[in-house]
């Protein structure tokens, strides 16, 4: 291999690489297959896991994330477990109802305005989960960046009745401005996610006047050292969430929440359930328990049996994802 003296090669030292697919047991987000990579660097093991529709500048801050968990060292936890919320697709109440109640969690985050015209069904879903939290529980929705100002404002009215309050509605609109006077008209807090992930640059996006939480992915983010100056550049309290990572990447965004000075709400790190296989063994799996996810005191190591087991059957989807990792490589070199 030839060597470039001025340049830092990011990938210089990562020793191995592995592809896997791993089954979702619901379909979300348009998948049901999630494939990544997991690269072994000297400091353990980090993950590759950019969706499909990221195009190769996109996924630079997936991989920058990854070389920091296999290569690097992440701040001091200073908390031992974190608060997760569960996680209620477009589905029927009764099914709703009953992941709510399975889940042991005291906050439940509802999927609503999945399609047009969807309000009735999605007050009926608020409802069941009100019905199985109790009126202790915590109810968020997420209906990412569907509506316009206009809709999502009688939306979030009504779902906020059904609901018997809700604690904050995830980007209900695509753009900062329209998330600005939305929040100007209801008196639900609002959330930002897609356009804080989505930003050139989320240090400067402007969010103080469009959201009361701000929602961070520290694999699309870059990091957790980047994620944690994202949080401290927005000045709002900030809510961890998966990009349904194996346990391997979970472990960067509970590092995230671990290490974040205030963490008020649950966040959306119960995902690991989403998948039908994790690659480390199931002692270490980042699983919640009676809605907390443990901090791990260690990166969890993949068992070498289940990455096996979980590699890609078609050697094309491999091959694809060795020329991804190479391509996005070289643009994270030249940044
Ligand atoms: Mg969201």
């Amino acid at each position: 291999m030839s060597v470039t003296h001025s340049a830092f090669d990011p990938l210089a030292t990562v020793e191995e690489v592995r592809v896997y697919a791993i089954a979702m047991r619901t379909r979300f987000r348009g998948i049901t297959v999630r494939e990544g990579m997991l690269l072994r660097g000297p400091t353990g093991w980090g993950e590759f896991c950019p969706f499909d529709d990221y195009p190769d500048a996109g996924a630079v801050p997936w991989l920058a994330a990854a070389v920091e968990q296999c290569t690097g060292h992440w701040p001091a936890p200073v908390r031992d477990r974190v608060p997760v919320n569960c996680t209620v697709p477009a589905v029927a109440p009764d099914v709703a109802h009953e992941i709510v109640a399975r889940s042991g969690c005291r906050t439940a985050k509802v999927k609503v305005a999945d399609r047009p015209g969807s309000l009735a069904e999605d007050q009926a879903r608020v409802e069941a989960v009100r019905s199985a939290l109790g009126p202790g529980g915590a109810i968020r929705v997420d209906a990412n960046g569907a509506w316009d100002v206009e809709s999502a404002v009688r939306h979030i009215r009504v779902l906020d009745r059904s609901a018997g309050g809700l604690e904050y509605v995830e980007q209900p609109c695509p753009t900062v401005p329209e998330l600005a006077q939305v929040r100007r008209r209801v008196n639900v807090r609002i959330a930002a996610d897609e356009s804080i992930r989505r930003a050139d640059d989320p240090l400067r996006v402007a969010v103080a006047e469009a959201a009361d939480v701000a929602v961070l992915k520290c694999l699309p983010l870059g990091g957790v050292h980047r994620a944690l100056q994202v949080a401290e550049a927005c000045g709002l309290p900030c809510v961890v969430s998966s990009a349904l990572e194996t346990s391997v990447g979970l472990a960067a965004e509970v590092a995230l929440a671990a290490a974040l000075p205030e963490l008020p709400f649950a966040c959306g790190l119960g995902t690991l359930s989403l998948l039908d296989g994790d690659v480390v063994p199931a002692s270490a799996a980042l699983r919640p328990v009676d809605g907390f996810v443990p901090v791990p005191a260690a990166k969890p190591v993949p068992d070498p049996a289940l990455v096996d087991a979980h590699a890609p059957i078609d050697p094309v989807e491999v091959a694809r994802w060795l020329a991804r990792l190479a391509r996005v490589g070289a643009l994270l070199q030249r940044r």
